[in-house]
């Protein structure tokens, strides 16, 4: 495509930072590619477009501005999205096509996020070709598509936070690791993520890599038959072909991290949206500090207003401890951090990019899943690859010391450390391989549409 004019792909990521950032990183590999991009999105959360000089952006109306996102509102700001964002999204799309057909242009197809379901009939409506991007497992949208089955055939209610018995049709997961809200009506819920899947004409993409999910990617290409591009892990391939990123100065909590032994910290970070009492941060605070290890702590400032006057209020010993042994910071570089060789594991709530992030770099998990699909990732990372502690989730000072030391110090610890390592390699492999030709597939796929 070097010589002629760049085909037009717009990319409209729901305002959540763990789906903007590989949305973002499929911009890149796909602007590596010879693709002309755009960026639709919502006022709320929106990207900054000085760091992404190559993309244009596009904002749209979404009347969420002062929202914060959590996971107990979550499943009804996803409804308010799928609703507010209609009509906008449409005038936005309306006139970027009037736009480029000034210039003889068109848009080659959209890419959106399968959070907004209701993109679906927008492309339609405007004869647009699309693709759906899905920023979980594909395990995680097969347990939909399993769940919605089930229900029809009575099983309610299907998530059920202590029930150890196996799922029928997929065996590898419990009933109480389904990623089912606790939601009013569950049914429409499970509807509208499986549609994505059946009523896509072009396929889905998925941030995975396919010898980790295999089956599930094959049983999804066998229930719905349509094209599924494990292209994986994004934030590694898009990392070959960012050099425009700013170059920032190095976080203190690397040269905090430069001080430290090999393997010798551990990363606690329960993601973007997941938040605790204050209570049971001192739990944490005290667990961590009598498991007598290094750790790097992001508290993320929606968690507790001020982090300094928490630390003051807790007992004159464990704030010295954390002041020998931790580093308390807001937020984190976190691939970077995961790279380094001083982090030797991971407290995780197992998001699907801190998943990602942690399988390749070959750093082994404590997996604290809180809601929706972490809980699924949880039990892949334990029980399928083998290289994350399932931990009981009472966060309990004498519980976070012993699990701490179950992965730090213990024989335990040490085999998942060996697996994640070997799991490190084979990703890294399909870098050149499934996920290379997954890329090039897409890419096929696109122009195929525009001859
Ligand atoms: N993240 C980060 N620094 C932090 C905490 C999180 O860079 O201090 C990034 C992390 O690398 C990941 C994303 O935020 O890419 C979180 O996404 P994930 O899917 O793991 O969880 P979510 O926040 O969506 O629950």
């Amino acid at each position: 495509m070097e010589n002629q004019t760049r085909l037009h792909l717009v990319l409209i990521p729901p305002p959540l930072k763990g789906h903007i950032t590989p949305m973002l990183q499929l911009a890149t590999i796909l602007h590596s590619k010879g693709f002309s991009i755009t960026i639709a999105h919502t006022h709320f959360n929106s990207p900054n477009p000085s760091n992404h000089p190559i993309f244009n952006f596009l904002p749209f109306f979404d009347g969420l501005s002062k929202t914060q996102i959590t996971s107990k509102n979550f499943v009804d700001i996803a409804s308010t999205l799928n609703t507010n964002c209609v009509s906008p999204l449409k005038e936005t799309l309306v006139h970027h096509i009037a736009k480029l057909e000034k210039h003889d242009e068109k848009i080659a197809c959209i890419i959106y996020d399968g959070f907004f379901h209701f993109i679906d009939s927008l492309a339609k409506e405007l004869k647009l070709p699309s693709i759906v991007f899905r920023t979980t497992s594909a395990t995680n949208i097969l347990t939909y598509h399993v769940c919605a089955h089930l229900q029809t055939k009575g099983y309610l209610p299907l998530q059920d936070s202590k029930s150890l018995d196996l799922v029928p049709e997929l065996e590898l997961l419990r009933f109480k690791d389904l990623p089912i809200f606790n939601l009013t009506n569950p049914h429409d819920f499970l509807h509208s993520i499986s549609k994505t899947l059946s009523i896509t004409p072009l396929g889905v993409i998925f941030n995975t890599v396919e010898s980790l999910e295999d089956s599930s990617l094959n049983h999804l290409h066998h229930l719905y038959n349509v094209n599924l591009f494990p292209i994986g892990p994004l934030h590694m391939i898009a990392n070959e072909f960012d050099n425009i990123s700013i170059v920032r100065e190095k976080d203190n909590c690397i040269s905090w991290l430069n001080n430290k032994p090999r393997k010798s910290v551990l990363y606690v970070s329960l993601g973007s949206i997941a938040s605790w009492e204050e209570k049971e941060l001192t739990e944490m605070a005290c667990g961590l500090v009598k498991s007598r290890q290094n750790f790097l702590w992001v508290i993320r400032p929606e968690t507790v207003t001020d982090v300094s006057s928490w630390l003051e209020s807790l007992s004159e010993d464990v704030k010295l401890g954390v002041v020998e042994r931790g580093c308390v910071v807001k937020w984190a570089p976190q691939s970077e951090v995961l790279a380094h060789e001083a982090v030797g594991g991971f407290w995780s709530h197992c998001g699907w990019n801190s998943t990602l992030e942690s399988l390749c770099e070959g750093v082994p998990i404590i997996c604290q899943p809180y809601f929706g699909d972490q809980r699924v990732n949880a039990r892949l990372l334990s029980h399928v690859w083998k290289v994350g502690l399932e931990w009981c989730n009472v966060m309990e000072r004498n519980e976070v010391e012993k699990v701490v030391r179950r992965l730090m110090v213990n024989q335990e610890g040490e085999e998942l450390r060996k697996r994640a390592i070997e799991l490190k390699h084979e990703i890294r492999l399909s870098l050149s391989g499934s996920s290379c030709d997954a890329l090039d597939g897409l890419v096929k796929c696109i122009l195929s549409m525009n001859v």
